[in-house]
């Protein structure tokens, strides 16, 4: 019935109330480090996340409504910029219990092969849907950890709204839509860094071969390097997510590494929040 769509589509989603944001807050340093307008921003797009994705969780895992809100309000934060219409293009978001194979080597380690099995069949078929239009995967344990605790370089949920963002021009690029000016910059200084990452981390493989020192091995202090995780250079669209985690938990780092990158970022996402607030 046209007239029951219309109504629903207008309705505003239920808004989060204040006993509900004051748990948030105590429990997400990311959320509480942004200035109190950009908290109310992220509150409302919290709330629109709720009401239009579907969150599933998956293998026995529960989420009650803290939770739910927890992993929204992160998801939104990529949204402060852009707004709602970041949202379009994809409706569920499946968490898994605990790690399982998000993106291959991610975190820079193989995930345990017990956890691998269990993922369902068909699941190579949904990770490459979900670049556009499929369902958003998630593991709650890293997610969870990285929400109370942020960790420098890392937020799971962060990383895969990039691609989202990424994917609404219809294409996976590294490129977000923008206005036609900035995007060619953005193109331009996004592809520079990236190249420079790809060259500095095989001039530190060629070294070692040449020192017979092993991957695994920590480099020395001194060694200049960006300190970005080198799974940034696997490809434009993986150097645009992962740089847009570093924006929100690591800008300095960022900045040190790719300034025009943390130009771009910082214009398109608004200010990183700040960790030190209590
Ligand atoms: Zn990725």
């Amino acid at each position: 019935m046209p007239w029951a769509w219309w109504r629903r589509w207008r309705t505003p989603p239920a808004e989060i109330d204040d006993l509900r944001w004051a748990a948030l807050l105590a429990r997400a340093p990311l959320v509480r480090g942004l200035d109190p307008l950009r908290q109310a921003r992220l509150r409302g797009l919290a709330a629109r996340f709720l009401d239009g994705k579907a969150i599933s969780p998956a293998h026995g895992l529960t989420l009650d409504d803290d939770d739910r809100l927890a992993l929204a309000s992160h998801a939104c934060l990529p949204l402060l910029g852009i707004g709602e219409a970041g949202l379009r293009g994809w409706s569920e978001v499946i968490v898994h219990p605990g790690a399982f194979r998000v993106e291959h080597g991610r975190h820079g380690a193989p995930h345990d092969m017990d956890e691998l099995e269990v993922v369902e069949d068909g699941f190579e078929d949904r990770e490459g849907e979900s670049w556009e239009h499929g369902p958003m995967v998630l593991s709650w344990a890293d997610l969870d950890a990285e929400i109370r605790a942020p960790e420098p370089g890392y937020q799971l949920v962060v990383h895969e709204m990039a691609h989202k963002l990424d994917a609404l021009d219809g294409v996976m690029d590294g490129t977000p839509p923008l206005p036609r000016d900035w995007q060619r910059e953005w193109a331009r200084d996004f592809g520079a860094a990236f190249e420079a990452l790809n060259a500095e981390l095989d001039a530190r493989e060629a070294a070692a071969a040449r020192h017979g020192v092993h991957d695994d091995e920590e480099p020395d202090e001194d060694e200049a390097g960006t300190r970005i995780d080198p799974y940034a250079a696997e490809a434009p669209e993986e150097f645009f997510a992962v740089c847009s985690e570093y924006h929100f938990t690591a800008p300095d780092t960022l900045r040190a590494a790719f300034p025009a990158v943390a130009e771009h970022l910082e214009r398109f996402y608004g200010p990183a929040p700040r960790l030190d607030v209590q």
